[in-house]
């Protein structure tokens, strides 16, 4: 069979040519600078008259906030890239400065017109967002409205957001800082290294148990080293979100992740209750896992140990030739905007250096083009990154025809296009597997994801849960603060592992993340949402892609417990939806015990 040969190098060109010595470039900075100004000076400029008639008015600034967005996206993506394929493009910082600068400009011209809404009666606001062509926005208009008359006055508001800056987002721009200062030190043919964070995490995937175990000890003691600087890193930047959700009369901690998820609570806790209910398949596996590795009990750096020593390569060829026949199974549309991806040079894959670590999907609006950055050495799970980020992308291509306003979605819809594309490789490579070692392999790949989203962000989350409960009192110490850690994951993995990592508080990066509360529960709701779709979408077959598609579509504009009753008829708040995806990776685990019965 013939196969395509596709660039690994991306094409930015088409956007800005000669990079970040643009002059276009620079050009269209000036041009999105004087869209947000525009739309700043027109919304400070505005006296709602509370009647029917702002219709008119609040078109315009619609529209101009829309345009001064399209811009701001469009060359923070294109600057994103930059940044990534050349870490030292040190123009490609300045201008990510500048960007982020006019990014709190128009958020706080943004919240301005939050407020004007809450200015309008409730009676008038209904017929406003009942009229053309503002009806579309409906949702997320109402949505800014509602959110704004949560929050306090206006100039506190605005005080809040200066203070943020050092206040808030300075501790955790303090903690990337520890981090990159942090080294790990690790013996290897009696040479000592000292490595890097990123470096000594690569480790714990490491095949031989003898590197793991020494990197753990080695990976637990720095971070220990650092405990009391992190933990009042971790207390300070708790202590402002508390004093402010105090200030706000916000009682739950729970209810700005779940507001910007657009999800009730009673969700949550049926996802939850639902995952805590099927553990015992999950110890199961671990205990068949650690039979196979010749151990009692597994230990935390055990968990992403690869199954068997087997090390299959996939070139980039092979692999984008797998993903677009299997994509082909599924659908046209998705086979035919893959194929397009690859040609028209969409995707950054080479492995050199001075590239930045890890893999992302962005999307350019003025051409209606996404990007994808990844690293491909030729790992199996590279192909999975491969096809998680044409995911991401297939979904903005569904998106592309939404207005701009409609299509800011949650984090926990943002990955459903990504696991389903994901999935739908994933199982072909299973089924495709040559023997029953690799498909082992791939199983255990497979159910490894699963552990992680079930068990390690169900631990994440319990741990939060608890540490925000004491930080409301007071202070909480770096031992206590490990101690909550150590019974989080203990009840999280029910008690199935031999060794913990109570510093994990300190090594996750995600505790220390301002943009966004609670940086776990979505991952678990995405993944199994996605699931759900995918189960759906086995028993329909081909035709389901224009339904899938039209979910994408509503991603942005509803909740998500409407969002799954319109297209998939079911109920989230019930826990039959939940059953079923739990069902589908659960199915893995089966297949897994089964066949490795009589190892
Ligand atoms: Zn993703």
């Amino acid at each position: 069979m013939k196969v395509n040969t596709y660039s690994e190098i991306w094409n930015l060109d088409v956007f800005f040519p000669k990079g970040s010595d643009s002059d276009e470039l620079q050009k269209f900075i000036v041009q999105t600078e004087e869209s947000i100004k525009g739309f700043e000076a027109k919304v400070n400029n505005w006296t709602p008259l509370n009647s029917v008639e702002d219709s008119q008015f609040l078109q315009e600034l619609l529209r101009d906030l829309e345009e001064a967005a399209k811009k701001l996206t469009h060359a923070g993506a294109f600057i994103g890239c930059l940044l990534a394929q050349n870490t030292k493009d040190k123009k490609a910082y300045s201008l990510d400065a500048k960007i982020t600068s006019l990014g709190a400009v128009f958020q706080t011209a943004i919240g301005s017109l939050d407020h004007h809404f809450t200015t309008i009666d409730d009676s008038v606001w209904g017929q406003l967002v009942a009229t053309e062509p503002l009806k579309e926005f409906s949702f997320v208009l109402t949505e800014s409205r509602e959110k704004a008359k949560e929050k306090l006055s206006k100039e506190e508001e605005a005080l809040i957001s200066t203070l943020e800056v050092d206040g808030y987002h300075s501790w955790g721009q303090l903690y990337d800082l520890i981090v990159s200062k942090i080294k790990v030190p690790f013996s290897e043919n009696d040479e000592e290294q000292q490595l890097s964070v990123g470096q000594a995490f690569n480790k714990f995937s490491n095949p031989d148990r003898e590197i793991r175990a020494a990197i753990f000890k080695n990976w637990e003691q720095a971070w220990g080293n650092q405990a009391d600087i992190l933990a009042k890193t971790l207390n300070h930047l708790a202590g402002f979100r508390l004093s402010v959700y105090q200030k706000r009369g916000w009682g739950d901690v729970l209810q700005e992740p779940l507001s910007i998820n657009r999800m009730e609570k009673v969700t949550l806790e049926t996802m939850w209750s639902v995952i805590s209910q099927h553990k015992q398949k999950l110890v199961n596996y671990l205990e068949r896992k650690a039979k196979l590795l010749g151990l009692k009990k597994l230990s935390w750096f055990d968990l992403d140990a690869p199954y068997g020593k087997t090390e299959t390569k996939v070139p980039y060829q092979e692999g984008a030739h797998f993903i677009e026949q299997n994509f082909a199974l599924f659908g046209e549309k998705l086979a035919a905007f893959t194929k397009n991806a690859f040609e028209e040079r969409w995707i950054e894959a080479e492995d050199r250096p001075g590239k930045a670590p890890g893999g992302f999907c962005t999307y350019l609006p003025e051409n209606e083009q996404s990007r994808i950055f990844m690293t491909y050495s030729g790992t199996p799970s590279n192909v999975s990154t491969l096809a998680h980020e044409l995911g991401h992308a297939f979904h903005s291509y569904a998106m592309r025809e939404v207005p701009f306003l409609n299509c800011n979605y949650a984090m926990n819809v943002a990955e459903t296009a990504s696991t389903f594309a994901e999935m739908i490789v994933a199982d072909a490579a299973v089924k495709n597997a040559k023997d029953e070692e690799e498909k082992l392999v791939l199983l255990d790949d497979k159910i490894q994801r699963t552990v992680a989203l079930l068990m390690n962000i169900h631990a994440r989350f319990l741990f939060e849960t608890s540490f925000y409960e004491e930080r409301k009192v007071g202070t909480v110490t770096a031992d206590r603060i490990s101690e909550l850690m150590l019974a989080a994951q203990k009840e999280a993995y029910c008690d199935a592992l031999e060794e913990y990592h109570p510093l994990f508080w300190a090594s996750k990066l995600h505790f220390f993340i301002t943009d966004v509360p609670f940086y776990n529960f979505p991952y678990t709701f995405g993944y199994l949402f996605s699931l759900g779709i995918y189960a759906q979408a086995l028993e329909e077959g081909k035709g389901y892609e224009e339904k899938y598609m039209a979910l994408l579509r509503d991603t942005a504009s509803m909740k998500v417990e409407d969002l799954a009753q319109k297209h998939l008829q079911v109920d989230l708040t019930q826990k039959d939806f939940w059953e079923k995806a739990v069902g589908t990776c659960l199915a893995d685990i089966d297949e897994f015990l089964e066949l490795t019965e009589k190892k």
